[in-house]
């Protein structure tokens, strides 16, 4: 399997290719639309056929490229859980699986950052796509687009860290240079999650973050996968 992290430096989004080697099909988590571009030219320099930009949630901070994409790479599908109530090729619910050639990965429905966030587990458990629900040493914010700390609480402690400690977490964001990490690692270290539930959602209730500055244009383009129309969306 060809597997690739890339990166989207405005909001820090982590994009991860992932390839059959020998049927060429390969699926993008988390594309971004101002890296669409670059994406889709290395998608066709390494001779692959993008089936689907998979969303792992509504996000607030950026437009997905999944709508670009589709343009870019015609055949290309966009996928995101049924819950976002996003518009979508593919609407995903626990326990789908997205194939790309032999591969493949599930989706598991772990809200909390959002009511409907999904992480994406590969077929062998040896990696688990996390989004903002588990972050390296952190985890996304609890406090808008029907985000609740005990339910982020559950989805990680009855989900993410009931697999194998030697999966590699890989999260849809990081701001301090850090790439990747361990569900065992996490169980250990993350200073946040790491606490009873209690502790916890204490954590959260204080955090006091200022509203995303992009929340109003990329939630509604975001609701239609990025299929949208920029000058209509832009207007009040
Ligand atoms: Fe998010």
């Amino acid at each position: 399997m060809l597997f690739r992290q890339l990166f989207e430096k405005e909001s820090s989004t982590y994009t991860y290719l992932l390839a059959d080697t020998e049927t060429k099909e390969a699926i993008l988590i988390d594309p971004v639309i101002e890296t669409a571009e670059r994406d889709a030219k290395l998608i066709t320099e390494l001779g692959l056929t993008l089936v689907y930009g998979v969303n792992t949630h509504l996000h607030a901070d950026h437009i997905t490229g999944s709508g670009k994409l589709k343009a870019l790479l015609p055949g290309c599908k966009s996928a995101i859980s049924a819950v976002s109530g996003a518009t979508t090729d593919l609407a995903l619910n626990e326990g789908d699986k997205i194939a790309f050639g032999s591969r493949s990965i599930t989706a598991i429905a772990t809200p909390g950052h959002t009511a409907g966030c999904m992480c994406y587990v590969l077929d062998d458990n040896s990696m688990v796509f996390t989004g903002d629900t588990l972050l390296v040493r952190g985890c996304g914010r609890t406090d808008f687009q029907g985000g609740s700390a005990e339910a982020l609480y559950e989805s990680v402690h009855g989900k993410l860290f009931t697999m194998p400690e030697t999966c590699s977490v890989y999260p849809a964001h990081d701001y301090r240079g850090q790439t990747a990490s361990t569900i065992g690692e996490e169980k250990t270290h993350n200073p946040r999650l790491n606490k009873d539930k209690d502790g916890f959602v204490s954590i959260m209730a204080k955090l006091d973050l200022s509203y995303p500055k992009k929340i109003d244009v990329a939630l509604p383009a975001n609701e239609k996968c990025g299929i949208f129309d920029e000058e209509r969306d832009g207007e009040e």
